[in-house]
């Protein structure tokens, strides 16, 4: 997988796209498919559901290598992504029941994301009452897949990057391209700065921000801000962070729901969000719905005794809820109880860094360029 350096970029509609799957690569995963379905199949008629319009590359290819005896029908679907509703799919051409009931049937998938249209395939098969459903993907995303129905059998594993080719299509564009071609994102980096209250995080994100021309997302802030102008949202908000709780997540996501959908930002420093691991959740989902990834988790480390000294100073001056040692220690518990447990989310996806959060400005700086540097290095 990965860069074919000497193939060209390609163009579609307003996005450039680079070589990503080549065709040997394509045909490989097919053979071991349909080697892996022949081998489940036996003697038994198959009845292939080709989900249109994604599937007519993949399935044609996969047919004229499938020797053994089958049935194609073919299954259209629709499905709309984008912000208001994530995941609503409609049935444009059906199959009849018939042609399914007690048949051994396998669905055709071009690529299972999130696994919505799936769900609705198979809710929908499932009512034509077939003697067995299995599912056959070319691509599969685990990153992106939510649903808990098992995808039977899988061409190849990719990572959750937009593709088009090979039946495939950005707004109807590029399902004629022989292989696979991925999204050049001309971004640095999405990440997360990390760590307890007080660890410097909107210092160091302030200088990272104009070093490397990124967008700075702190919730803390924006909730300062709307409690300041007293909006609805700030009124909601207040009473919890005077005491040193979090704002409960359906508040925090919906604020944040509505910055991210502002499609000019490109490469995002997030401080102070995700602070629960419902939050990294939603997260990773808000930004697959735009074809976008968090790259890191860079969290910055200082021992306790540091933070409350910090925090003590902060809170004479920064108008914050930080300025007695009782509020103080609770937004610590609630960090290590609640917000630290995000670590792990992060660890799991390989993507946890740390930094050393002692010593000046400019050093702790150094420090944080440095991985952000190292991280850009491999992508
Ligand atoms: P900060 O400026 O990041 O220290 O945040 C100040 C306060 O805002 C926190 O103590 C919380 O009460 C609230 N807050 C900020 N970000 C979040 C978040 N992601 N989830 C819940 N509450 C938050």
């Amino acid at each position: 997988m990965h860069f074919l350096n000497k193939m060209k970029e390609i163009r579609l509609h307003d996005k450039t796209f680079i070589p990503y799957i080549r065709k040997a690569e394509i045909a490989r995963a097919i053979t071991k498919l349909t080697q892996e379905i022949a081998a489940y199949a036996g003697d038994e008629t198959i009845v292939f559901v080709v989900v249109l319009k994604g599937s007519f590359v993949f399935s044609a290819d996969l047919a004229k290598q499938y020797n053994q005896k089958a049935v194609f029908e073919f299954y259209r679907l629709k499905s709309y992504h984008g912000t208001q509703s994530s995941g609503e799919v409609q049935i444009l051409v059906d199959i009849d029941a018939d042609l399914i009931k007690d048949k051994k049937v396998i669905v055709l998938e071009d690529i299972v994301d999130t696994g919505n249209t799936l769900e609705k395939i198979i809710d929908e098969l499932q009512k034509k009452e077939p003697a067995d459903l299995k599912i056959a993907t070319l691509f599969y995303k685990p990153e992106a897949y939510t649903k808990s129905y098992p995808v039977d059998f899988v061409g190849m594993e990719i990572p959750n990057k937009f593709i088009v080719g090979y039946g495939l299509d950005y707004d109807e564009l590029g399902r004629n391209l022989p292989e696979i071609y991925r999204l050049k994102d001309n971004k640095m980096i999405d990440f997360i700065l990390f760590g307890p209250p007080g660890a410097g995080k909107g210092t160091q994100a302030q200088i990272l921000k104009d070093k490397l021309g990124l967008t700075y997302i702190a919730t803390g802030d924006l909730f300062r801000h709307h409690i300041k102008n007293k909006t609805p949202l700030g009124q909601k908000a207040k009473s919890y962070i005077d005491k040193g709780d979090l704002v409960p997540d359906e508040i925090t996501i919906d604020m944040i729901k509505e910055i991210i959908s502002d499609p000019n930002i490109k490469g995002l420093i997030f401080d102070g969000f995700p602070r629960t691991v419902k939050q990294a959740e939603f997260l990773d989902r808000l930004m697959a719905e735009k074809d976008l990834i968090i790259d890191a988790l860079i969290a910055l480390d200082v021992p306790e005794e540091r933070l409350i000294k910090r925090l003590l100073e902060r809170g004479k001056t920064s108008g914050r809820s930080d300025d007695n040692e009782q509020t103080i220690k609770h937004r610590l518990d609630q960090y290590h109880n609640l917000t630290e447990p995000v670590k792990e989310y992060y660890k799991k996806q390989n993507k946890y860094h740390e930094v050393n959060g002692v010593g000046n400005i400019d050093e702790v700086n150094q420090r944080l360029l440095d991985v952000i540097n190292s991280i850009k290095l491999r992508s």
